[in-house]
Order: structure tokens, then sequence, then C-alpha cells
């Protein structure tokens, strides 16, 4: 099997796996509990949120637990826009995720203003722009730091300073889903008041993610019950996935720098094949971070090229995965044509690739796009 839709979701890494066994049949306690199971539990939750806080240059006190990066960004944006005394308006960017957009359309809904930056042709988002939007009731700005669909890394420092010289009372949110593990997190430089993490996009299981809470932010909870994750996500914690995602937070801080450039390599010797074998294919994007490459194959639909490299067992993706089908908003955002939206495909790569997957998916597209532009 040759996977490279690591954008999409990855391979839970063997240590984590065996600890989030370990703690499913063995250290199942209770984290709340009293007795020596519990404080075994409670210091397992504690160990993860240290090792999450150490990848996201942040204090663990700084971290809450949620159920993935989509909850993550519900909890930071409807419980920094719902406090009352804050301003009405909201500003983001075309390209956003679906977790964000889709909140912040329901914020809309709840008469919130919505100013939704565009991007150029690139991908990219303008820092000037995004001073223009800034007005005295600003509440909140919330962007990603790196695109899921193009791999354009956003300019959040430079954001973060223009937000809080022109509107000190904003709030400013950032969806590092993409970019923890890879870019290097840093909150204060960026003036972050969120960021959102995801644990399956960097070898953890699906079903964790953590939020980023700058230490004196308040914001209300969605959930109401127990008073876990002091009261902001309350339900009892899935210890499993969060000590799974504590250990890949901790492999993964570790090997930065070497995976960085593992990619690197994979995505230089994807690209220089690309060069010489479809010097005909066109990139969409200025793929800033080297784990995430799209590119259109003009005349080949890409939802039946995906077929066709599934049929050599190369997964890839045609955009995003949680857009299942429908046209990529990012791309229509960007003002690319249909027909080369319609053909374009999301390679993503993650430092467990080889160079003979690149290969593959090389050999794989040859046939594939023979194929359909004879037919
Ligand atoms: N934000 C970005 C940029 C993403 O790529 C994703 C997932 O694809 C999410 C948020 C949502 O994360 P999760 O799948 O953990 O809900």
């Amino acid at each position: 099997m040759h996977y490279l839709d690591h954008a999409a979701t990855t391979a839970v890494l063997p240590e984590a796996a065996r600890i989030a066994c370990r703690v499913m049949t063995e250290q199942f306690g209770n984290p709340s509990s009293v007795h020596k199971m519990g404080i075994e539990a409670s210091g397992i939750l504690e160990t993860a949120r240290r090792e999450v806080a150490a990848l996201m240059n942040a204090e663990p006190s700084e971290i809450t637990f949620t159920s993935c990066g989509t909850e993550a960004t519900n909890l930071a944006l409807s419980g920094a826009c719902r406090r009352k005394g804050r301003g009405r308006h909201i500003i983001t960017t075309a390209i956003e995720h679906a977790a964000t957009l889709n909140t912040v359309r329901r914020l809309e809904q709840e008469g919130f203003e919505v100013t939704y930056l565009q991007p150029d042709s690139s991908g990219h988002i303008s820092v000037d722009d995004l001073r223009a939007a800034i007005r005295p009731d600003t509440a909140l700005f919330t962007c990603m730091l790196a695109n899921n669909e193009v791999g354009t890394q956003l300019p959040v420092r430079e954001f973060g300073a223009v937000l809080k010289k022109r509107a000190p009372e904003a709030l400013f949110h950032v969806d590092a889903v993409q970019g923890l593990a890879r870019i290097p997190i840093k909150p204060k430089l960026w003036h972050a008041d969120f960021i959102s993490v995801s644990g399956h996009k960097i070898g953890a299981p699906k079903g964790v993610g953590a939020l980023y809470i700058r230490k004196g932010v308040h914001i209300a909870p969605l959930l109401f019950g127990g008073g876990q994750e002091r009261g902001l996500r309350p339900g009892t914690e899935g210890l499993p996935g969060i000590a799974a995602f504590g250990e890949a937070c901790r492999l993964r801080r570790e090997q930065m720098q070497e995976n960085y450039s593992k990619v690197e390599q994979l995505c230089a010797l994807f690209r220089a094949g690309v060069e010489a074998r479809f010097p005909w294919a066109v990139y969409n994007g200025m793929s800033d971070i080297p784990h995430v490459v799209n590119l259109s194959f003009p005349g080949c639909k890409s939802e039946v090229l995906l077929r066709v490299l599934e049929m050599r067992n190369v997964y890839v993706s045609s955009g995003s995965a949680c857009a299942r089908g429908k046209a990529s908003h990012v791309l229509a955002a960007m003002k690319l044509e249909h027909a080369r939206i319609d053909s374009a495909l999301r390679v993503s790569f993650a430092p467990s690739n080889t160079q003979k997957d690149v290969e593959a998916l090389l050999d794989a597209l040859e046939e594939g796009t023979k194929r359909l532009r004879r037919a």
C-alpha cells in the first residue's frame, strides 16, 4: 500500500497504540476517582497534557483536551463570541476548514457580522487585507496556520501583531491542525489566544484533540457536566486517546527536524518526477510546507484518476477529505477555473513515506493520465 493522504489522517504510531492499549486494558481507572487507580489515571492525563503543551510551547494549564480539532475550534469560537460584552464582528478567511467556516456561519445566524478575507491565486491571505478589515467592534479573528488543501502557510505572527495593535480586545484563534509537529507552534510570538490541534494528523488515534487557551482568557463551555478539564470540557476524559496523543507529541517533538527534512526530500523527489514526466501538469497554490502538494492534470477528472490510482494501491485525495466530492471551496476562492478544480489532486506526505511510495505514485499517475487523456 502506498498511502499519500496524510493531510486526511495518519496511521497511529506503534508506541502511541501500545500506550492506548495499556490504558484501555490495565491502567483503565477514571482520572476523577480518588483511589489508587484513579490517581494513576490522573497522572497519565497530566503527563499527556505536559507533552502536548511541550510541542505547542505552552504551559500544561493552557491545554484543554477535546474529542477532535473540530471540537477545539467550536469551543474557541463559540466560547469566545458568546461571552457578554464582546463586539459582534468576526474576521476569518475564505480558505478555512469546514470546522471554522461552519462555526462562523452559525454565529452569523446568531447575529454576528463576518468578514471573509479572500486569498490570492497562490492561496495566500494578505496582512493588509486583515488590517483593512479590523473594526472597533471586531471580537475575533480566526485563521489557519497551514492550509489542508494547498499547503500554504499563513503569516500568523504578522496577523497577530496587526490584530492586537488595531483591536487589543479582539481575540485571535489559530487552527494549527495541519501545522502541528511540522511548523513550530509559538503562541506568544503569534499573540494567539486560542490554538486548535488534532491527534489523528500526527500519529495518535482519531477522537482526540486539544485547545490551547492563553492563560487569563476566559470562555464559556459548550457542554455542561462533571467539571472535567476545568469545567470547559466536562465528561469523563477519553484517556486512551489522550495518552496516545501525548506520546505522539513527545515522539514528534523529538523528531521534528529530522521528519521535516525527510518530507522535504520526498516532496522534491515527487516534484522532479512531475516535471520530467508530466510537464503539462499545473500546481495549485504555493505549498509552503512540503507535506501538502496540490496539482491538476488537465483533462483527467480527479475522481476518476483517484480510482485508477486506488487500483494500484496508491491513495491520494481530490481536495479535502471532509469535502467528500464537493468542489473545493479553497480552489474556488483562489479563482481557479472549473476544469482545473475538477482535475485537482492533493498529495500529502508523512515521514513514514519512502522513495518507493513516490515512485509508485508517479507510475500510477502515468498509467492513469495516459488512460484518461486517451478516453
Ligand atoms: N482544521 C484543519 C485545517 C483540518 O485539516 C482538519 C481536518 O482535516 C480539521 C480542522 C478538523 O480536525 P478533526 O478531524 O480532528 O476534527
